[in-house]
């Protein structure tokens, strides 16, 4: 059982940070990770006051609250329009809307959880982290970090174009995924990301700068050539071939879909 002895409901960002350095502290999301949990918190820090509960845009980029709910960018039109639906089914799958009403892209985010469709996506797409301390700096830095007592801010989407398709394999619809993945092409190349493998979503590079001319080898080559840079493992959910096998199978639909979209088959 998780038991909290203090709760604070931070007054502003600083105040929140102050306490969070303690190692008994703990930044509070939606609760829905940390109820599973067993352990006492000594201060529990609400940042549910702070107005970042909202997904704001400007010109250039989409700034995302750490309190958005999963609710939230899975409705919201603009981001529904830079992924073509991407994010919408990155999170359609995590349990039920109820859940996706309380759930929070901060704790999501924070978490690094390998299993994770949120990080997944976010990954293929041109995203920052800004952290309260740590300042602003790219997800995947941020993913590959270790976890430290930082406070995540807001996810800023860049809104550089992007052609993103989004797939996940699980073995029923709203269980963990066995494996997550996400292809996309926007000006700064091709990407692969691969989650749940069962490790933390990894970003995968295409040679090639741009899928513009088709490819040079053939769809299946490339497919087989990023998958084989996913490390893979075992857990209850499948084994680490069957992963292995999904990984090139999903990438492979990815690539398709988007030389689809372009029109070159
Ligand atoms: C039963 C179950 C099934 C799930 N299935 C899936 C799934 O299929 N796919 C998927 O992608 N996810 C899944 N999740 C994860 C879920 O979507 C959320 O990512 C998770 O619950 C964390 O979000 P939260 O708001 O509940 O965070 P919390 O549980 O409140 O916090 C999680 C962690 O993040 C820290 N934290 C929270 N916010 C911040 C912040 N702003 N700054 C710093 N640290 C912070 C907390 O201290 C804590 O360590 C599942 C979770 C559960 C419980």
């Amino acid at each position: 059982m998780l038991k909290i002895k203090e709760y604070v409901k931070a007054e502003s960002l600083e105040e929140a940070y102050q306490l969070n350095q303690k190692k008994k502290s703990c930044i509070l999301g939606g609760m829905l990770w940390l109820k599973m949990g067993s352990r006492t918190i000594q201060t529990a820090i609400d940042l549910s006051g702070l107005g970042l509960d909202k997904i704001e845009e400007t010109e250039e980029a989409f700034s995302i609250g750490c309190m958005t709910t999963l609710r939230q960018l899975e409705k919201h039109e603009g981001l529904e329009k830079l992924t073509q639906g991407a994010i919408r089914q990155s999170v359609e799958s995590i349990v039920g809307v109820q859940f996706r009403n309380l759930a929070t892209v901060g704790g999501s985010i924070f978490g690094r959880f390998g299993f994770s469709d949120v990080l997944t996506c976010f990954l293929a797409l041109d995203t920052y982290v800004e952290l309260y301390h740590g300042g602003i700096i790219p997800l995947e830095e941020f993913a590959a970090a270790k976890k430290d007592r930082d406070i995540l801010v807001r996810l800023i989407v860049k809104k550089t174009p992007v052609h993103c398709v989004y797939m996940s394999h699980r073995n029923t619809r709203t269980d963990f995924p066995v494996l997550t993945c996400a292809v996309s092409e926007d000006g700064r190349g091709v990407r692969a990301v691969v989650g749940a493998r069962p490790g933390r979503a990894v970003c995968i590079r295409l040679e090639e700068d741009s899928l513009e001319g088709g490819l040079d080898g053939s769809l299946d080559a490339a497919a087989e050539g990023l998958a084989a840079q996913v490390t893979t493992g075992s857990n209850m959910r499948a084994g680490a071939s069957y992963r292995s096998v999904l990984a090139k199978v999903l990438i492979r639909r990815g690539l398709c879909r988007l030389l689809e979209e372009r029109g070159i088959s």
